[in-house]
């Protein structure tokens, strides 16, 4: 034990390990310490019926590799045969999962970091369900049902129970259940050093600023989706107009103490994932609404103010392609779009369609639809959809559950898959605009889950986990896999802070 843990049975200035946040990778961090025998402390900014950040916001989908059933039944013991019987779940193996994070980010991600959250997550999260954490399969999202048999695509098969919420409630009940003390409304400002080493952390505690030591800091602050100023720095102009969807506490801290004592910024600085998100959204997020996003856009078209597509809404599955949409949105005039859709599909739009608070117009014609949407060229778009109308490879087959090549021909935003010409009444549009997830860009760590300096050697008792952690996407990003990271490394990061300790 190091001196400073002689007096900690009561000592609230000192503990074994500090965790900076209590989100899913802070949780993970801190159940993983405290399996060791480590004293864990976990600081909240926020208070506690604000507390779990982006991760309680979360649907709480976890990208895992997978080699068929026998692996999702071990994740998900309580699948049943029924659902055995008519799903087709495929299979999800480490090389595609790889390769996935590998393309979205045109081949520019740490490997050897990937390489390990890939290889690691499955059994990662086997570890989560030995303390409690529960999944089930994500129907509702991420498989469509076709002749009485459901499939799923994108390889993003498996939730939490509860989706974020539920999430980190269950870490929450491990952390606590083996004695991790959580303080919130406890905000890190400044990291303390002892010659070069980390010792602890300087708090803002009611109004107070006061020392925590420790023989190990692990930062899981998030990232800066929540610094409109960063924002506009680093990700660049109008960024600081784009909608935040979920924590107001995630502005950066975590990064800027890091960098204060020379730790090496790293990843994509200027990224970040963004997507389709309610035009009339409140200023941040709201816990349980995660309907305000859109993703249903393969199953129908986006247009501008102009009246004219701009994005290829059929490229991919939604969820290699959802995460750049908010950028593709920012860039049109005045950073709107509306999603518009006809009774072809309307009956496969995902339950976000369905809450309240959207802006939602619907009409029995084309020009009735554009004069209730308000702000759309009316000329524009109706010329706009009769070229598209035209334009869609009618004589191949439709069908969600596979890339169908049912695309469109000649026009300058093609739609790859999954076009129908706009005419079966009644039509739905949807206003949306951009909403910011979180950034890319932060810290680099080593597969020790170690802060490294610009010298790219480990900062002494130093971790960093989760959002915060950069050089894993650039440019793309693939659904769940912020979920995954985040409890890979966190639980690598525990183990070792602790051991730092012995
Ligand atoms: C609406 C939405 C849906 C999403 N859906 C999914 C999904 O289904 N699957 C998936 O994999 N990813 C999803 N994501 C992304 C995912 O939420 C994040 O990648 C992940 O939750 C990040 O976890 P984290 O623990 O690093 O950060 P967070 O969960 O954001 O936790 C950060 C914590 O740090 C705290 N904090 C911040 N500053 C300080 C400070 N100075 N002192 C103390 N505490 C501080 C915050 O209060 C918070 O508790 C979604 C995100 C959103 C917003």
């Amino acid at each position: 034990m190091s001196v400073m843990s002689k007096s900690k049975e009561k000592d609230t200035t000192q503990y074994d390990v500090v965790v900076v946040g209590a989100g899913n990778a802070a949780l993970c961090a801190a159940v993983s310490a405290a399996e060791q025998g480590a004293r864990v402390l976990v600081l909240e900014r926020a208070p506690m019926s604000e507390r779990g950040g982006n991760s309680a916001y979360s649907g709480g989908a976890i990208r895992v590799a997978y080699r068929g059933i026998d692996d999702l039944r071990a994740i998900m013991p309580d699948l049943s045969e029924d659902e055995i019987a008519t799903t087709d779940f495929g299979t999800y193996d480490e090389d595609q999962f790889f390769d996935d994070l590998a393309t979205l980010s045109h081949y520019r991600m740490n490997q050897d970091l990937v390489s390990t959250f890939v290889e690691r997550s499955r059994e990662t999260m086997l570890w989560m369900r030995e303390h409690g954490v529960r999944f089930v399969p994500i129907y509702g999202r991420q498989a469509y049902k076709v002749d009485g048999r459901f499939k799923f695509w994108g390889g993003l098969t498996v939730e939490a129970v509860g989706g974020g919420q539920g999430l980190v409630d269950s870490l929450f009940h491990a952390a606590t259940k083996m004695g991790v003390e959580i303080m919130y409304g406890a905000r890190a400002v400044r990291l303390l050093r002892k010659d070069l080493e980390v010792c602890g952390v300087e708090v803002i505690y009611n109004q107070r600023s006061q020392p925590i030591y420790a023989a190990a800091v692990i930062l899981a602050s998030g990232g800066f989706h929540a610094n409109a100023e960063w924002r506009a720095r680093y990700l660049g102009p109008n960024w600081d107009l784009a909608k935040p969807r979920a924590s107001r506490f995630n502005t950066g801290d975590g990064i800027r103490m890091a960098l204060d004592i020379g730790a090496m910024p790293y990843g994509h600085w200027s990224g970040c994932h963004s997507v389709a998100y309610e035009r009339n959204a409140p200023e941040y997020g709201e816990p349980g609404i995660l309907g305000l996003q859109k993703n249903s856009f393969p199953m129908g078209i986006m247009v501008n103010a102009r009246g004219e597509r701009f994005f290829d809404e059929g490229a991919d599955f939604r969820n290699y392609i959802y995460a750049n949409l908010g950028r593709a949105i920012l860039a049109q005039p005045e950073g709107i779009a509306w999603q518009i859709f006809d009774q072809h599909t309307a009956g496969l739009l995902s339950d976000e369609y369905r809450v309240k608070q959207i802006t939602k117009v619907q009409a029995d014609t084309l020009e009735a639809l554009v004069e209730k949407m308000g702000d759309v060229n009316r000329r524009g778009f109706l010329e706009y959809i009769r070229r598209y109308n035209e334009s869609v490879r009618v004589e191949i087959p439709f069908n969600p559950n596979i890339k169908d090549g049912r695309g469109t021909i000649g026009l300058p935003v093609p739609k790859t898959n999954w076009a129908n010409p706009l005419s079966k009444p009644p039509y739905l549009a949807f206003a949306v605009t951009c909403g910011i997830t979180f950034t890319y860009g932060g810290l680099r760590i080593n597969t020790d889950a170690q802060v490294l300096d610009e010298e790219q050697a480990p900062i002494p008792g130093l971790y960093a986990t989760g959002e915060l952690v950069g050089g894993l996407y650039y440019g793309g990003y693939a659904g769940g896999a912020g979920l995954m990271s985040g409890a890979v490394f966190g639980r690598i990061a525990g183990s070792n802070a602790a051991r730092r300790d012995k």
